[in-house]
Formats: C-alpha cells, sequence, structure tokens
C-alpha cells in the first residue's frame, strides 16, 4: 500500500496531511446553503451566488471583516446562512450545541421540528458535522438577496452584518436586549434609515458609516443621506 507521508521527506515543504485539516481544510468555519448542501463560505463559493455581495460589504469594513473573520476561524461555534423565501426579515438563532437540543435534531444529525419558521432551508444540513459545537443559524431573505440593485447590495449586507453582529456575537437576553447593544433599540434594523436614529458609535453606525466610506456600492444619494442623517440624530 502507498505511504501517504512518502512524499513528505522526499520534498521539502510538503504539508504533513493531518486529520483534523482534512475536516477542516480551511479552517473556516461559516458555511452557507447552496443547492441544499453547505458548503464553505469562502471567496471561492460564493462568487457569483447570491451571498456574494453581501460577504463583499462585510469584506470592505473594519467591522464586518472583524466578525466575520472572528466566527470563520472560531473552534467553539459554526455559522450555517441560509436564504429563505419564507421569512421577510433576517433570522438568527444560536443554539447550544447538537446535545441540548431544543431544535429538534435526529440521530441523522438533522433537524426535525424548527424552532422558527423559515428554518426549513436548514433541514437539508446534516449539523452533526460540527460536532460538539454550538451552532448558530442564520436565515436571509432569499427575494431580496436575488435583487441587485446598489441599494438593496448595501442593505442586504447590514441585514447580514446585523444577524451575525447582533444575534449571534453580541448574543444574551431578549431579541430587544441584542437590538439595544447594536444601536438600533426599536428592532428597526438600518431598513428604515430615514425614520431613524442611530448612535454613530453604535456596530450598527460605525458599520453603516464604513461601509458607505468603502465605496463598495454605488448607492443613490437619497439612501446615503437617510443613513447620514440617521448616523447625526
Ligand atoms: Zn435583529
Amino acid at each position: 500500500m502507498r505511504n501517504p507521508y512518502h512524499r513528505r521527506e522526499s520534498r521539502v515543504g510538503f504539508p504533513v496531511l493531518n486529520p483534523l485539516n482534512l475536516v477542516d481544510p480551511n479552517g473556516k468555519e461559516i458555511y452557507v446553503l447552496i443547492d441544499g448542501e453547505a458548503v464553505l463560505a469562502n471567496e471561492e463559493n460564493l462568487k457569483g451566488t447570491d451571498y456574494y455581495e453581501a460577504y463583499q460589504g462585510l469584506m470592505a469594513t473594519e467591522s464586518g471583516k472583524e466578525v466575520w473573520d472572528k466566527y470563520a476561524s472560531n473552534d467553539k461555534k459554526d455559522i450555517y446562512i441560509g436564504l429563505s423565501e419564507i421569512v421577510p426579515n433576517g433570522r438568527a438563532l444560536n443554539a447550544p450545541g447538537l446535545d441540548a437540543f431544543s431544535l429538534g435534531v435526529g440521530e441523522d444529525g438533522k433537524l426535525g421540528d424548527l424552532p422558527y419558521e423559515g428554518f426549513e432551508i436548514f433541514s437539508v444540513v446534516d449539523l452533526s458535522q460540527s460536532g460538539d459545537k454550538e451552532i448558530a443559524l442564520v436565515s436571509m431573505n432569499a427575494t431580496d438577496f436575488s435583487k441587485k440593485s446598489e441599494n438593496r447590495k448595501f442593505l442586504n449586507s447590514e441585514g447580514l452584518f446585523h444577524e451575525i453582529k447582533s444575534h449571534i456575537d453580541l448574543d444574551g437576553g431578549t431579541g430587544r436586549d441584542e437590538h439595544v447593544r447594536y444601536g438600533v433599540p426599536l428592532g428597526i434594523g438600518a431598513l428604515n434609515w430615514g425614520s431613524s436614529s442611530v448612535d454613530a458609535n453604535s456596530p450598527a453606525g460605525k458599520f453603516a458609516s464604513e461601509l458607505i466610506e468603502s465605496n463598495v456600492f454605488n448607492i443613490s444619494e437619497y439612501l446615503k443621506n437617510s443613513i447620514l442623517k440617521a448616523l447625526k440624530n
């Protein structure tokens, strides 16, 4: 039988085959659902999908990149992100892990009874792949993510940041508590900028101004001014 380690001795710099690395080849621990399968949420897999622009917005900002990188290299928690036709707004759920499963995960590792409408999309995923890690599920609106206007891309990106930052990273207490910490106490997200007031130093405020400054999306003057006005109030 061929010795898999043989080449390592004969070639300088050939990587050691580590079984742990084979399970999780890139050290990435954020997954997206694509065609009913959970794939690593990296640049290569995301390109050309409806997730891509929201991800681009996160990568273009300091706050977005910080929170993404934190969970993309987290050895205690896996995040699964999917697009749902059913639920109008984004939703995130932190689960304590497969053991304590209020989620109703069966022997096959798949979700049974679902805690919220919209999380049906995750029933195809074998969550047991996450072992004894904590799991967070994030569903975003499929219709919104399929729209490619610059304003929509901006808002989708903010929506994705909101779910991860507010409900996973700042997890604790009620949803309202999380929104207070995030900077949108009324739970309006950033979708109604025109009628909002958002603390410029809150995570919501920082992300929005960083995303405007990045110029990654060429948003309308109207949206830009609404956001800047909300941040000033
Ligand atoms: Zn929220």
